[in-house]
């Protein structure tokens, strides 16, 4: 069970030799949307050099729009592992249905999208395999029902479930979603499970990544998940809320500080 009364251990999720999970912080970073082999390697050395552990890219995407990029697909899952070969980070994408899962073999971790978060077909398939997942809170899904989609994982058998804050809908317009600060620590009183925050989808803007970033570590995340891009201008997907590389390497430099500081 996800609950911390059953289960008052914190659970550590490792792979590929990182560990995350209370007292152990990681970052995940990368584009939105995996455009190309060499844009996937060129954005893997980089954020690994400036702190990142995990490399984030995604390949089948979920688009509000049909006529949106869709991502590369099966090309973008190989140009992930090749990322991965490159620098040794462990990828981390998103699978968007169950019958995708046969491609995802070598994917360090799974990705459940928010738009998913209640899919229960899906929730079961993964929590029938071992893989570790990042399951992120369906946007307008409260606390409770995001415990309980964790759940259906873990009650078929996979305890390597990452929960990830992401931003929900509020009546506020200035922002994509509204970060649900609040939730990280309730989600580490409720459950055992890392709770890791992705402030680039709850701001949708760019310049508010950082302080949101640094609000994350003060509550208590475990772990960020950064949209880092190369040329966030041109980005097929999310550029506005996407960090350049130079500001990536300056937001990690801050919170190592901080964390020194301590
Ligand atoms: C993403 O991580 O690129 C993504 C689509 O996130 P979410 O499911 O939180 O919208
Ligand atoms: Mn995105």
């Amino acid at each position: 069970a996800v609950n911390r009364t059953v289960h008052p251990a914190d659970t550590l999720v490792t792979v590929g030799g990182v560990t995350i999970g209370e007292g152990y912080f990681q970052v995940i970073a990368g584009p939105c949307s995996v455009e190309s082999e060499a844009q996937i390697i060129g954005v893997a050395r980089s954020v690994k050099e400036s702190g990142a552990t995990l490399l984030r890219g995604g390949a089948f995407k979920p688009r509000t729009s049909p006529y949106s990029f869709q991502g590369l697909q099966e090309r973008g899952l190989e140009y992930l592992l090749a990322a991965k070969r490159a620098t040794g980070l462990p990828i981390v994408t998103e699978v968007m249905n169950q019958t995708q899962l046969p491609l995802f073999g070598d994917v360090d971790v799974l990705q459940i999208g928010a738009r998913n978060m209640q899919n229960y077909d899906l929730l079961k398939e993964v929590g029938r395999c071992r893989k570790p997942v990042v399951l992120k809170r369906g946007f307008s899904s409260t606390i409770e029902e995001f415990l309980m989609s964790a759940e259906y994982i873990v009650a078929e058998g996979n305890p390597n479930v990452i929960l990830c804050e992401r931003g929900i809908r509020t009546f506020e317009t200035m922002t994509r979603n509204t970060l649900d600060l609040s939730a990280v620590p309730l989600l580490k009183q409720k459950s055992h499970l890392p709770v890791i925050v992705d402030p680039s989808h709850a701001a949708g803007i760019r310049s508010l990544v950082p302080a949101l970033s640094k609000a994350a570590v003060a509550v208590g995340a475990d772990g960020l998940m950064i949209e880092a891009h190369n040329d966030p201008a041109n980005a097929l997907s999310d550029g506005a809320q996407s960090l350049d590389l130079d500001q990536f390497r300056d937001l990690c430099g801050e919170i190592r500080r901080r964390a020194e500081f301590e």
